[in-house]
C-alpha cells in the first residue's frame, strides 16, 4: 500500500514564526488544472491558541472578504488546532499575492460591525461567534503581516 504523507505533519511547528503565509500544496488535476493550498497562520503553534468564538467569527467574516479580494477561491477553513486557516484556490498562486489578499480581508474584519450568517439557519453553532475576538486577532496579525509582506 502506498504510504500517505500528510504535508502539514512534515512541518516543524516548533521552528516557524507566526503569522505567515506558506504555500503548502500544489495539485495538478488529470485535465491539467492547477490547485494550490496555503497555510494562513495566525498565531504561534502551541503558544497562542485562538478561542473557538474568535476562529469561528473569523471564518464567517473572511469567507466573504477573501473572495472579494482574490478570484477562484475553492475553500477557506479553520485548522483544528485553532492557530490558523487553510486557503485553497484554483490556479498556480504565490505567497505574495495571497498575503496581500489576506491583509485586505483582515482590514475589512477590523471595520466589521457584525458577523455574517450568525443565525441558526445559516450556521451550525451560531452562539459561538465572537466579533470582539475576531478583531483582536485580526488586528494583532495585521500589524505583523504588513511589516513582513508590504
Ligand atoms: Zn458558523
Amino acid at each position: 500500500m502506498e504510504k500517505i504523507v500528510v504535508e502539514s505533519f512534515t512541518m516543524d511547528h516548533t521552528t516557524v514564526e507566526a503569522p505567515f503565509v506558506r504555500r503548502c500544496g500544489r495539485i495538478e488535476t488529470p485535465k491539467g488544472d492547477i490547485i494550490t493550498k496555503f497555510d494562513l497562520r495566525f498565531t504561534q503553534p502551541n503558544k497562542e491558541i485562538m478561542p473557538t468564538g474568535a476562529v469561528h467569527a473569523l471564518e464567517h467574516l473572511m469567507a466573504g472578504f477573501i473572495r472579494e479580494e482574490i478570484a477562484d477561491v475553492v475553500d477557506l477553513s479553520p485548522m483544528g488546532c485553532r492557530t490558523g486557516f487553510y486557503l485553497i484556490l484554483v490556479g498556480d498562486r504565490q505567497e505574495e499575492e495571497i498575503a496581500k489578499a489576506w491583509i485586505n480581508a483582515l482590514e475589512k474584519v477590523m471595520l466589521s460591525e457584525e458577523v455574517p450568517a450568525a443565525n441558526p439557519v445559516q450556521c451550525g453553532n451560531y452562539r459561538d461567534l465572537s466579533l470582539f475576538g475576531a478583531k483582536e486577532y485580526a488586528g494583532e496579525v495585521l500589524e505583523k503581516l504588513k511589516a513582513s509582506y508590504l
